[in-house]
């Protein structure tokens, strides 16, 4: 189900070039209605094609309010319960709000390295646009390696 933003929380990203959400959202889903004339909300964000969601959770996980939510699929999240994320700079806190009103909260790391040190091409070598039309893949003479299954998580 998509995302929804709640105007009691959404502060528009404190009126910055671009929102967070409005950055993060890898479909160009959510868009800041800075005069109220889409929603009736000023200067907050909203889900502007919610049937094109896929519930990437990224704009969920990067709101610095906790402004956006998700309508849970009942059979993962039944009615009157939640799970809401919230992203750290090294970790991601989960709120599992059951049907009764009580709450359970995970802390995730999501790093084993400092923020924004990674070199995703550190090692590779340059692009050569003369190979633009060869088959095969970049990875396959350099970062490649076939999978070991005694590192499988589920055997
Ligand atoms: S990231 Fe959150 S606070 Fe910022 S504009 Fe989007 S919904 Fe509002
Ligand atoms: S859940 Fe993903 S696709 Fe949907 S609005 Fe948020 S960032 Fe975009």
């Amino acid at each position: 189900m998509p995302t929804f933003v709640r105007t009691d929380k959404c502060d528009g990203c404190k009126g910055q070039d671009k929102t967070a959400c409005v950055y993060i959202c890898p479909h160009d889903l959510m868009k800041l209605d800075t005069d109220g004339a889409e929603t009736g909300h000023p200067m907050m964000a909203y889900n502007q094609e919610p049937e094109q969601c896929w519930e990437c959770y990224a704009c969920v996980k990067s709101c610095p309010q906790n402004a956006i939510e998700v309508r849970p699929y009942a059979d993962i999240v039944p009615m009157g319960g939640s799970v809401q994320p919230l992203r750290g700079s090294n970790s991601i806190m989960w709120t599992i709000k059951f049907r009764d009103g009580s709450l359970k909260r995970f802390k995730f790391p999501i790093r084993t390295t400092e923020e924004g040190s990674i070199e995703p091409y550190a090692g590779k070598p340059a692009a050569d646009i003369e190979k633009i039309d060869d088959n095969g893949f970049f990875v396959d003479s350099s970062g490649y390696r076939a999978g070991d299954p005694d590192e499988l998580i589920a055997k």
